[in-house]
């Protein structure tokens, strides 16, 4: 095995409360892209920002078309070997937390408990009134959007309906973020996975885990603005390296 590999494993092995912070580099082998990487959905699509979403009814009609256009894919979706290595390593007992920016659920489906992901964007599964909080699921919202592009709206209190997730200008879920620094200050080995790390103030959290004296190690494809305070970088695949290290 490599010198980095080996170190990782070490890290590992030595540390006795690890948290992961994932993004969606963990789940391009999924098949789900990500938003960064060529081909990406950053190509296809530039993110329409809260803001469009609450000015614009055409936005919102876009947004509920790429949402129903990407649901084949999300709904196929499965955990990967890197989910599967990050499920293994919490069952033997080594992972306080998992902090994501995914909202496809797979941490959750490869057999992290609920109570154990953080998610910190949300999660596309359903749907939520943006007044009231009143939750609506995505089978109801698409039929009344496949009747001539029909804007959902609350049935409480006819305010905006969107889809859980968090949107470029919309404000982060409070608990979620508390649960996320607190878990992150009180690691002792912060894993950041599949990210790019530019998106803020999530990626704020691995630096949390740094302030807070734990050791830092960045897994991802491509270079990232926090390599500089990382006690190791890799720059590999997610699935295969996750997959040899757990097995060392
Ligand atoms: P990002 O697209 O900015 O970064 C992903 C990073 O992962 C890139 O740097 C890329 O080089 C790397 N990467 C991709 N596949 C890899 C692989 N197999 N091995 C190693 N590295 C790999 O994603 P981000 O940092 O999560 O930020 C984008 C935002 O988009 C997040 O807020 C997230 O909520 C949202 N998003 C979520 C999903 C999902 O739920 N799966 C998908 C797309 C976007
Ligand atoms: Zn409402």
């Amino acid at each position: 095995m490599p010198a980095e590999l080996e170190a990782f494993a070490e890290l590992i092995e030595n540390s006795r409360s690890i948290v992961i912070f994932t993004g969606a580099g963990i789940s391009t082998e999924s098949g789900i892209p990500d938003f960064r990487s060529p081909g990406g959905l950053w190509e296809k699509n530039r993110p329409i920002e809260f803001s469009e979403f609450l000015q614009s009814e055409e936005a919102r009609r876009e947004s509920w078309r790429r949402k129903f256009a990407m649901e084949p894919v999300l709904s196929k979706a499965k955990p990967n070997k890197g989910h599967m290595a990050i499920s293994s390593l919490y069952e033997r007992g080594k992972i306080g937390a998992v902090i994501t920016q995914n909202i496809d659920g797979l941490h959750q489906a490869s057999g992290i408990r609920d109570e154990d992901v953080i998610e910190v964007h949300g999660n596309t599964t359903y749907a939520k009134c943006l007044d009231c909080g009143t939750r609506m699921e995505h089978t109801q919202v698409q039929e009344i959007f496949s009747n001539d592009e029909t804007l959902p709206s609350c049935g409480d209190c006819g305010g905006i309906v969107k889809t859980a997730t968090i949107s470029f200008g919309q404000a982060m879920p409070v608990e979620e973020m508390r649960r996320a620094s607190a878990a992150a200050m009180t690691c002792d080995l912060m894993l950041a996975i599949g990210s790019s790390l530019v998106v803020y103030p999530a990626a704020d959290i691995p630096l949390m885990a740094k302030q807070g004296g734990a050791q830092l190690v960045i897994l991802n494809r491509e270079p990232t603005p926090l390599d500089d305070y990382a006690d190791l970088v890799l720059n590999r695949e997610i699935g295969e390296t996750l997959a040899a290290v757990t097995k060392r």
